[in-house]
């Protein structure tokens, strides 16, 4: 057994904000990030390549969308962040596309609605970077999903012989009946830890997240040659009618630093039950609509639309949970003192909800609970 003070499960924005926060308060002397993901940035990770060592893809969040100026200890850190080149005000046109095949102004959108911020070079070096801050006391375990939660004498135990004082979930899936379905999981590992009534706080949480829903995308991921001719947009929102037309809610562009271009298709859902047995039919047919989607929606861009059958499609990305739609958890729900169990994420209710302003903010709270 190891021990920590503290398990954070994931390293996303939020979780790798929070594990900066503790240490730089010197709340906590050591922690462990447990990640189902190859490395840290969660929804606002880059995808790599083996076979490519210069691709970088944002292939979740493109940005980091605020509802107004971050202000005071969070525009600390978006200040922080920007004084060391690791954030950049995301200036790139982001341009709307009508039913004619217009262009339009953008939707009102609330992810367009105040300023925003880019990741510098790629978004996932956000995370990376408020990972490294934490320093040498964090320990990592990437590439393991964990399923298995338990809780004995005051301590959590976790895969890999991990024992902690506290335990913090920067996502739902550990504490919510959606994984049951979608990861074919036998229960919810959260609920299965701490029985009903130890904690009041978590149980009143635990019921808050069993009734949140959250939009899924199935992003197509695209390589395509360098594209000549008029300059491109960063973001193409399609308006609320052809989106439903088509599927689509946006095309993002990403430039490579060879000149190849990166494009990536935020697919919508249709609703069709996700199961791990109906996930591999799913990915093909999604990869199959949105390429055929495609070149009706670029005629706007034709140098763009051009290349299409020069395009090489390196698979479809599914977000189970992309955005919270709805059931932000209560901010006095956040920490729960009696099973030491905490959550922050774009989950939890505030101004930023459902956006990378939501995951930092909650981080910061929570940090402040913890100390
Ligand atoms: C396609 C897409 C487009 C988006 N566009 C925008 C945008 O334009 N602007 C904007 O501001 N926001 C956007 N967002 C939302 C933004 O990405 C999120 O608000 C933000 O990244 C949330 O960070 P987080 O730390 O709360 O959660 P996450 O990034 O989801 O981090 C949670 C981490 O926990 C890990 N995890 C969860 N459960 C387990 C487990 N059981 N075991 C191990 N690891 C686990 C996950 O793998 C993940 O890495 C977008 C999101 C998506 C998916």
């Amino acid at each position: 057994m190891a021990d920590v003070d503290l398990a954070v499960i994931g390293a996303g924005l939020s979780a790798c904000a929070l594990a900066s926060a503790l240490r730089r308060n010197q709340t906590v002397d050591s922690l462990v990030i447990l990640e189902a993901g190859r490395g840290p940035g969660g929804r606002c990770a880059t995808r790599r390549r083996r076979d490519d060592g210069l691709w970088r893809l944002d292939h979740g969040a493109p940005t980091l969308s605020f509802s107004a100026a971050p202000q005071g200890r969070l525009g600390a850190l978006v200040d922080d962040l920007c004084d060391r080149g690791v954030l950049a005000p995301d200036a790139a046109p982001v341009v709307g596309l009508d039913g004619e095949g217009a262009l339009c102004e953008p939707p009102a959108h609330p992810l367009l609605c105040g300023p925003r911020w880019r990741g510098q070079p790629t978004m996932a070096a956000v995370a990376e970077t408020l990972l490294a801050d934490a320093g040498d006391a964090v320990f990592t375990s990437f590439g393991e999903r964990i399923s298995k939660l338990s809780w004995e004498d005051g301590r959590w135990l976790l895969p890999g012989g991990w024992r902690a004082h506290t335990l913090v979930l920067s996502g739902t899936l550990l504490a919510h009946p959606r994984s049951l379905a979608m990861l074919g999981w036998p229960d919810v590992p959260l609920r299965s830890a701490v029985a009903v009534g130890v904690d009041p706080g978590l149980d009143a949480a635990l019921e808050s997240i069993a009734v949140m829903t959250a939009s899924v995308r199935w992003n197509l991921m695209l390589e395509l040659p360098p594209v000549t001719g008029d300059p491109l947009p960063r973001q193409i929102w399609l308006t609320e009618e052809v989106q439903d037309r088509c599927g689509v809610e946006r095309l993002v562009l990403h430039q490579q630093s060879d000149g190849r271009l990166g494009l990536v298709v935020h697919g919508l859902d249709d609703g069709a039950e996700i199961r791990p047995d109906t996930q591999p039919d799913l990915l093909v047919h999604h990869e199959k609509r949105l390429l055929a989607a495609l070149p009706q929606l670029l005629v706007p861009w034709p140098a763009l639309q051009a290349a299409l059958p020069e395009a090489r499609s390196l698979g479809v990305m599914r977000w189970g949970a992309a955005q919270p739609l709805d059931h932000a958890l209560p901010r006095h729900l956040q920490w729960c003192p009696q099973a030491r169990v905490g959550f922050c994420g774009d989950w939890i209710d505030g101004a930023g909800f459902g956006m990378a302003e939501g995951a930092l903010q909650s981080a910061l709270e929570l940090a402040e609970m913890l100390q």
